[in-house]
């Protein structure tokens, strides 16, 4: 654990970023509907800007899952986080869950996002995660609609306990939901028997900063893995507007310490290496063939991280912060 930093294997590990604005939470839904999203002040633009400065000073790449509604909306924006070198992946189009809606609509939001994204972008968008980690045992169906949607991985599992989602005994690495479909599950560690989030979020913001890169440490170093983390724009934004009337659970939830998130994100791209998603995990699972044996753990193949993507050289250290 406590390895001397040169002695250290430095992995890449995967940033993603959800592109949704503060209003499109889903806790908040009950406040503001869908149908008041057009005369909500939206923030999205100005709060993914701020996230692709911090990522640029860093030198960092990151996938950003985009909503095909904030898309739509804002392809400037857009097209300025592909500019950036980053990868565009899709969020689905308007945030609904995938617990919400049956085969077909889920399927055609997943796919009116993806036509969206990648006529603004002219390129292929091979990502997929579903709002709040909707994807649990009931509806496993959803995996299928992911491929036939024509999306190469999803990352919309969390393996965790958690009132809103979650599939606790789902494999903690990345692996095959399906032969031609990988499903790279959100960042956990292993504690007293139980799977524990790792991996952002609003966690990221509870805990403080040191547990954070603590847990990523622990899966770098234990786990021999690369860890995927993720947050939102609007986590960065302490100035957002407030929404009236909004329960003391979800408030506390929405407004915990947004005024450090900017801070903890400078850090954490200062601490670990990031890249996007589809260099991470998708290029360092060469495709099956067919009829192939299941190779792998829990429900699928397990695969060799990519050894260029595995080890690199620390960033340098940014001194002077000091923060
Ligand atoms: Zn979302």
């Amino acid at each position: 654990m406590n390895l001397p930093v040169e002695s250290r294997r430095v992995f890449v590990n995967a940033l993603t970023v959800d592109v949704e604005d503060y209003f499109q939470v889903w806790a908040l839904s009950p406040y503001i509907p869908r149908s008041k999203w057009d005369e909500t002040p939206a923030r999205v633009e100005r709060n993914v800007d701020l996230v692709l400065q911090l990522l640029d000073e860093a030198g960092a790449r990151a996938t950003f899952f985009t909503l095909g509604w904030v898309a739509e909306r804002f392809p400037e924006l857009v097209r300025r986080i592909a500019a950036g070198g980053h990868e565009i992946a899709s969020h689905g189009y308007a945030h609904a869950k995938a617990t919400e809606l049956d085969r077909e609509r889920f399927l055609a939001d997943i796919l009116l996002a993806k036509t969206i994204l990648q006529d603004i972008v002219d390129a292929e968008v091979k990502g997929y995660r579903a709002p709040s980690f909707s994807i649990g045992r009931a509806n496993e169906w959803a995996f299928d609609c992911i491929a036939e949607a024509g999306y190469r991985y999803s990352s919309s599992v969390y393996p965790i306990r958690h009132d809103h989602y979650g599939i606790p005994d789902a494999p903690r690495f990345a692996y095959r939901s399906r032969d031609d479909l990988l499903e790279v599950p959100i960042t956990t560690v292993r504690f007293l028997d139980r799977n524990w989030p790792a991996g952002g979020g609003g966690y990221f913001r509870l805990m403080p900063y040191p547990v954070s890169r603590w847990l990523i440490q622990r899966v770098n170093e234990i786990d021999e893995r690369p860890a995927i983390f993720y947050f939102h724009p609007w986590e960065l934004d302490p100035g957002q507007p407030r929404v009236p009337g909004v329960d003391a659970k979800t408030r506390f939830r929405h407004y915990l310490n947004l005024h450090q998130t900017e801070h903890r994100v400078r850090r954490l791209l200062a601490d670990f290496r990031w890249d996007r998603v589809d260099r991470v995990f998708l290029e360092s699972f060469a495709p099956l063939s067919r009829g192939a044996p299941n190779q792998g753990e829990a429900g699928g193949f397990r695969g060799a991280p990519n050894p260029a993507h595995r080890f690199a050289p620390h960033p340098p250290s940014r001194g002077g912060d000091g923060r």
